[in-house]
This record gives structure tokens, sequence and C-alpha cells, in this order.
């Protein structure tokens, strides 16, 4: 199908983009990776009057840290996530997500930034920041940035609290109480497929003690859901078979799932646990 007319905007700058937003407000569309966007105003899901591609932006593709967070630009794509030593070496949980979004021609043109702002209950990055308590900072015409946790920015399935006339400049995770040990498991009918299941572990230790658990779950609810309960139930103490079954337990009632083509929702939600038991359970996790 052919997507509706529209009137296309390829800016230079970041107040370039901000005129072409103000110009249209509502009925405008910011194009990042378009590997989201693209589908869906195709398939007429999506009708914007006007689509601002910020591509020809500099200054967005990157991610450094600073000041002991990480800070990942608008322009970041997956496949620098995923070829990142940063990432390998501070980041185990995002690193091990990188390679499992998609398909590598996905991976080449879509964006972190962009898939949070999709809001795609299936979406992987967004169970990564909420299990690393990650920020998106979004910033309006005057300059003024906001900063909004991902447990706020996301308020429904495909809908996010950008007010009119703001972009999402970049993403930031906060710096680490300990070191970083985690992983991201996903169950996937195929691979490049969107998840069955996905389950986010980042932990922030001291020796074998957990300073801050961060759980989250992808594709089995409404949206991405962080499991504050498991979380809880792990900080402050060392990971071992019983903590590691409590924290996979309650884990798994956190999970929403329901039955449709790719399984049971009995089925899932016993993914859910033995996911979350196989990840704190793994080497990566163990090694503190
Ligand atoms: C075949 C296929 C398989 C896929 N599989 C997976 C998968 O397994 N896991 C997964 O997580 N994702 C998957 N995706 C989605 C992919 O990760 C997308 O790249 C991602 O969802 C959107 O990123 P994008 O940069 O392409 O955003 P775009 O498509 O450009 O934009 C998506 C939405 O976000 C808005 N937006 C983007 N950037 C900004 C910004 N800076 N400020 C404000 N709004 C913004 C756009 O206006 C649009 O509404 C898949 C996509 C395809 C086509």
């Amino acid at each position: 199908m052919y997507p509706s007319r529209f009137h296309y905007e390829a800016p230079r700058t970041l107040d370039e983009a901000f005129e072409a937003i103000q110009a249209y407000g509502d009925e405008a569309k910011i194009l990042a990776g378009g590997m989201s966007l693209i589908p869906l105003i195709k398939l007429r899901f999506a009708a914007p009057a006007c689509i601002v591609d910020i591509n020809n932006i500099p200054g967005l593709d990157y991610h450094e840290e600073e000041g002991g967070s990480l800070r990942i630009g608008a322009l970041c794509r997956h496949r620098t996530l995923e070829r990142s030593s940063l990432l390998r070496n501070n980041y185990p949980v995002m690193y091990a997500t990188a390679p499992l979004i998609a398909d590598p021609m996905v991976r080449n043109r879509g964006t972190l930034v962009g898939s949070i702002c999709h809001a795609d209950p299936q979406g992987d990055w967004a169970s990564v920041m909420l299990s690393l308590g990650g920020e998106i900072i979004a910033r309006n015409a005057e300059g003024r940035e906001r900063t909004i946790p991902v447990s706020e920015f996301v308020v429904g399935p495909f809908q996010n609290s950008l007010q009119t006339g703001e972009i999402a400049v970049a993403a930031r995770v906060p710096a680490a109480q300990g070191t970083r040990k985690g992983t991201y498991l996903k169950l996937e009918r195929r691979v490049g497929d969107f998840a069955t299941v996905g389950v986010a572990i980042n932990l922030e230790m001291s020796g074998g003690t957990v300073n801050r658990a961060g759980i989250a779950l992808t594709g089995v609810g409404s949206n991405n859901i962080k499991c504050t309960s498991a979380e809880q139930a792990l900080a402050g103490k060392s990971l071992n078979s019983s903590t590691i079954d409590q924290a996979a337990r309650l884990a798994a009632e956190a999970s929403e799932p329901k039955s449709d083509v790719r399984g049971s929702a009995e089925y899932k939600r016993h993914i859910v646990y033995t996911f979350v038991q196989r990840g704190l359970s793994s080497r990566e996790a163990r090694a503190a």
C-alpha cells in the first residue's frame, strides 16, 4: 500500500527541526531510523501531515559516558551499540540485547531512542532501560530540557509522554551503584523476530551483595513491565538458590501474558520464571 501524502522536511539543525514540528504540531512525526515509522505509514496506520527527518542533523549519533552516566544520542543506531566496547565493558545488559534486535538491516538504521519513543510493548530496549533506571531527555524549541524516567515516558502501547513540540534528543543511563552485571534473554520464534518473552536483568553489586537490582519484561503485558517486587527481594542480598527462586517467582507473578500464536499465557509465564532464574544464575551475574 502507498502512504498517504505527506510533507517532508530534512532539517540540518535542531532549531530547523523545531521550526518544522512547530508548524505542524501534532501532525508532525520525527523520522529517526524509520524502521517502525515507515512500515506504519505504508500500512496507513499512521498518516502524519509532515515527516521531519532528523538524519542530517550532526551531533546526535553518539554514545558516551559523562560523570559516570551514559548518554545515547537520538541517532545512535542499534548496530553501533552492538559493536560498542564501552557497552561490552560496563553495560552487560545492553551489550547482550543489541545483537538480538531484529536483523542486521534493521540494526543498521534503527535507533535506541526511536525504539523507546515508539513504545512497542514488544520492543526490547524499553525493558533494558527500565532495568537500568534509564531516562529520556526531551528538548523543546526554547532549549528547555526535561529528563523523564522511562517508567514514566512510556504511558501506554505505542504512546509516550512527549509534549507537542518536543524532540527526544538522548537517552541516559544513571551511574551504577557498584559493578554492573546482567544479561538479556529473549525467546523468539525465529532469529530476528520480536520477543515471545524477553527478560532484562541488571545487577549493581559490591562483592557478592546486590546493591540495586533491575528486572524488566518484554512481550508479556500491554507495556514492558518493571518487576519492582522481584527487584526489592534482591536488594541487599547475595545471590543464592533461595533469593534467585524468590525473585523468579515474583517476576513471573508480575507478568501479564496473553495466549496467542506465540504460546499460551501459562507457557509464557513459565518462561519468565525460567529466564529470570537462568539470568540470575548465569556466570555473568554471579561473577561479582
Ligand atoms: C522487521 C523488523 C523487525 C524488528 N524487530 C525488532 C525486535 O526484535 N526488537 C525490537 O526492539 N525492535 C524491533 N524492530 C523495531 C526496530 O527496533 C526500530 O528500529 C525501532 O522500534 C524504532 O527505531 P527507529 O529509529 O527506526 O524509529 P522510527 O521508525 O524513525 O520512529 C519510530 C517512532 O518514534 C518516533 N521518534 C523516533 N525518534 C524520535 C525522537 N528522537 N524524538 C521524538 N520521537 C521520535 C517517530 O516519530 C515514530 O513515531 C523491528 C523492526 C522491523 C522493521
